[in-house]
């Protein structure tokens, strides 16, 4: 098993290191729902949520699985409009080690961010998503919600669907699937999705139909107008006719395939009501769930260590 003193994204780990970290937020789902914490298990060690972009799911679930497991957790959210990035990213990690902080989330809209800083900083570093490269612990929420539902996490057909180009929800659940045997098809305008995509285990499909013909879970991803440079497609309600996962749609998939998005949803956009809220197809809010306790395996693995 991959040894790892950061988390910066799933390539770098195994499948025992992978299957290890899922096994251990098991145990954290059961705890969680049985209202108890562990409070002493990270007592006295600091957590520093360093948030240069927005988020809402993420930063809070990292916060309450930093709480539950004891540690002292300080929000940090940075502009990056004012000051030039190096210098911030730098300045910022001789403040953080001034500090003295043990573990350090980081969001940042640049690919690699999260990696320059656990160069220079001494805490363990877990990248929370950087641009447009990877979102680690998406990938192992979304494997955690998969398995518990489907109770495997290999030999599926995963369908992912829309804005692939700008998704790191895409990027690290593709390395996560394949590395454990799924089949991954990537479906979306070809505007929209990126160049060298295909890889052992990944089909790309540019209609729908085709695209979830028998897939066990269909996930649907947000259009990252943030990330676009001009218009890469022609409208969003046109978007919604070719790709918005609706229950026509969805219709293509298995009878009884999951419905999943990694939120925050554009209703009517990537993904239309009738199926987010259908409570028979849906585990969006599951995987909310399953962020908490994915991110109190993550801190404990990496926060109960001294380096
Ligand atoms: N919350 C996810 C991310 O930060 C997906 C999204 O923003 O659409 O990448």
């Amino acid at each position: 098993m991959t040894e790892f003193r950061h988390l910066l994204g799933i390539e770098g780990l195994d499948p025992p290191a992978v299957t290890a970290l899922l096994d251990l937020a098991e145990s954290y789902v059961l705890l969680n729902r049985s209202g108890k914490t562990q409070r002493d298990l990270l007592r006295g060690r600091t957590l520093i949520n360093l948030f240069f972009e927005d988020s809402t799911r993420t930063r809070t679930s990292f916060e309450l699985a930093g709480k539950r497991l004891g540690a002292d957790v300080i929000n940090m959210s940075v502009s990056t409009s004012s000051v030039t990035k190096g210098e911030t990213l730098l300045d910022t990690a001789a403040t953080l080690n001034a500090m003295n902080c043990d573990l350090l989330v980081v969001r940042h809209n640049r690919s690699g961010a999260p990696a320059l800083l656990a160069q220079k900083v001494d805490a363990a570093v877990i990248n929370a998503g950087d641009g447009t490269h990877e979102h680690p612990t998406q990938a192992l929420l979304d494997a955690l919600t998969i398995r518990r539902r489907k109770g495997r996490i290999s030999g599926l057909t995963v369908a992912i669907c829309g804005d692939i180009a700008h998704s790191r929800v895409a990027r690290s659940n593709i390395l996560l699937l394949t590395m454990l045997g799924n089949f991954v098809r990537v479906v979306g305008p070809p505007t929209l999705m990126p160049a060298g995509i295909e890889a052992p285990g990944v089909e790309v499909y540019h209609d729908m139909a085709l695209g979830l013909a028998g897939a066990d879970i269909v996930m649907a991803l947000r259009l990252q107008k943030e990330r676009m440079t001009g218009g890469m497609i022609p409208s969003t309600r046109e978007f919604f006719n070719f790709y918005g996962l609706d229950r026509a749609k969805l219709g293509f998939a298995k009878p009884d395939a999951l419905v999943m998005h990694p939120g925050p949803m554009n209703r009517g956009v990537e993904i239309d009501s009738d199926v987010a809220d259908d409570p028979l197809r849906s585990v969006i809010r599951e995987q909310v769930e399953m962020g908490v306790a994915v991110r109190m395996a993550v801190l404990d693995r990496l926060g109960r260590r001294k380096f």
